[in-house]
């Protein structure tokens, strides 16, 4: 794994090649503006939680790992002489979004949140809205889900551990922890993107009978739901956590206009 919180690519944070804006990854849309921001001779810096063993690395400077919580970033803002952040962290990734914005406003660096659109249900798709893990596997029982494809990631499995009514495909991009997992389940790892015969395949080969996904929106991991609509099957789906009032763009072509029209 790379070292936390060295810059590990790119270009280095010295003295002439500074980087001023600061984006917050993880997600495609962030390694896009990342690039593009690049290839406008803006000085970029990623940073990543640094979770995922093998990440697909952003071009330009990177920084891997927690900053130690708001205060902690903000003075990493300050002293990093960064004057611009945009927050293009996963729609489920909560804290560090908190974080980002109370740190931003400490230290006075404007924040823009870039937010991909989540998914919409066509007339035929079979979704059930939950607001949490818990409650998904509440829908699950109600549905009598018998085999389940779970996608939620590997954070949370605890909420399905009592489930013992169903196998669970466990889809991931990293093992989970063991524990606290549901008695009868099998660990796929993978990541995206998936296409639509590849997901048929693994419902059928699996014998899925329910869905389970975060609407984490997004062409990359969608597949899932179109399979799930060609077979007519039940998708229970989390809904995203509110967010904080913060400027928010849906595309990496506004972010980027953003980050551009400030400098
Ligand atoms: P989280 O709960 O919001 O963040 C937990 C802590 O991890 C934060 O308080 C922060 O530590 C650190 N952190 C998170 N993202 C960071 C970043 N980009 N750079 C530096 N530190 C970061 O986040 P999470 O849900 O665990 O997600 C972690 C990362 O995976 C995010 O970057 C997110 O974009 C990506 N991701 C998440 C999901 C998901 O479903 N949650 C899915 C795909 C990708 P400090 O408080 O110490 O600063």
């Amino acid at each position: 794994m790379t070292p936390t919180g060295d810059v590990t690519n790119g270009a280095d944070a010295g003295p002439g090649t500074r980087p001023t804006v600061l984006i917050l990854g993880g997600t495609a849309e962030a390694r896009t503006l990342a690039a593009a921001l690049e290839a406008t001779g803006v000085a970029v810096l990623s940073s990543l939680a640094g979770r995922v063993a093998r990440p697909r690395l952003p071009v330009g400077a990177v920084r891997i790992g927690g900053f130690g919580g708001p205060d902690a970033l903000a003075q990493w803002l300050t002293e990093h002489g960064i004057e611009r952040v945009v927050d293009a962290t996963h729609p489920f990734a909560e804290r560090i979004s908190a974080s980002a914005a109370q740190a931003c406003g400490a230290a006075e660096v404007p924040l823009l949140r870039l937010e991909r659109p989540g998914w919409t249900a066509g007339p035929e798709d079979r979704w059930h809205w939950v607001d949490d893990l818990p409650q998904a596997d509440t829908a699950l029982r109600e549905l009598g889900a018998r085999r389940v494809l779970l996608t939620s990631g590997r954070q949370g499995l605890a909420a399905f551990a009592g489930n013992a009514g169903a196998f669970f495909l466990i889809r991931c991009v990293d093992p989970p922890a063991p524990g606290d997992l549901p008695a009868r389940h099998e660990v796929l790892l993978g990541r995206g993107p998936y296409t639509l015969d590849g997901e048929l395949g693994l419902i059928d080969a699996h014998g899925i009978d329910t869905v389970v996904t975060k609407d984490s929106g997004g062409p990359l991991t969608e597949a899932k739901l179109h399979a799930a609509r060609t077979r007519g099957l039940p998708v229970v789906i989390v809904r995203r956590p509110p967010r904080g009032d913060v400027l928010t763009v849906a595309t990496v072509e506004e972010a980027a206009a953003w980050a551009l029209s400030l400098r």
